[in-house]
């Protein structure tokens, strides 16, 4: 007997399909009415969704998202520990001196270049900014090795400010479930900040982060855990019937299953 839930998801692809051949490229498939649902359930599972990059200050947050381009948060918090223990502000990194921060982060990609970087935002922090982390976009990405989405990442963690640090899995996430397509990080970033509703806006960036990491995951999204099957419109899903929403506990950084 034919599966019925296998027979539901590939008319439900056919019919996004159909759909998203309708819409202007670019347009989110979602109503004002699904995507208040979709983010609601998303506050129920994870009512304070917290990043998982360990930090003890604005300094060395900057510094570890500086260094989880192309690295796992799990692979950071373990090289940063040590690390920060013994350099949790500008002056005390350039103190430490570029050859042993690499020893520190040695375990992490691109590690000789990235602790090139440490020391040069270290120094540049120092010099402009009077050993602070700024707190504009503007400001931000004028230091070495960080660009517009460790700003959002800082503006957000760090300040509190409503921003959408559009990484793989975001990225991935609005175009797979044509939430807001885009062919860059910046114009699904654009889409996003205009879609998601404002009171869930602040946690959002969390939100699909660890969606994606978790359910929504890249070679093979997992739709029988997924809190959202029946809302979502991707073409790739394979379950209709969304799994019981109930408050999570927190994540076990590390346990992620490669995606
Ligand atoms: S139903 Fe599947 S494809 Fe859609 S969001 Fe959930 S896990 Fe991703």
């Amino acid at each position: 007997m034919a599966n019925p839930k296998i027979k539901s998801s590939a008319q439900t692809a056919k019919k996004s399909n159909a759909t998203a051949g309708r819409k202007p490229a670019g347009k989110s498939l979602y109503s004002k009415a699904d995507l208040e649902e979709i983010f609601r359930r998303f506050s129920i599972q994870r009512p304070e969704p917290k990043g998982e990059l360990e930090h003890v200050n604005p300094f060395t947050l900057v510094v570890a998202v500086a260094l989880s381009a192309q690295a796992t948060d799990a692979g950071v918090n373990k090289a940063t520990r040590a690390l920060f223990a013994v350099a949790d502000t500008p002056q005390k990194m350039l103190d430490l001196g570029e050859e042993r921060i690499r020893e520190y982060i040695k375990t992490i990609g691109l590690y000789r270049n990235k602790a090139k970087n440490v020391v040069a935002l270290s120094e540049k922090l120092i010099t402009d900014f009077g050993g602070e982390v700024p707190r504009t976009r503007e400001e931000l990405i004028t230091l070495p090795g960080v660009g517009r989405k460790t700003a959002n990442v800082v503006l957000s963690m760090a300040f509190g400010q409503a921003t959408m640090a559009v990484d793989t899995h975001i990225f991935r996430i609005a175009n797979r479930l044509l939430l807001a397509p885009g062919k860059t990080p910046d114009e699904v970033e654009q889409r996003l900040m205009k879609i998601i509703p404002d009171q869930y806006l602040y946690h959002a960036h969390h939100w699909l982060i660890l969606h994606g990491r978790y359910v929504c995951k890249a070679r093979k999204p997992e739709c029988e855990r997924c809190v959202i099957a029946d809302l979502c419109r991707s073409p790739e899903k394979t379950w209709d019937i969304p799994a019981p929403l109930v408050e999570l506990p927190p994540q076990i950084i590390g346990a992620e299953a490669a995606g």
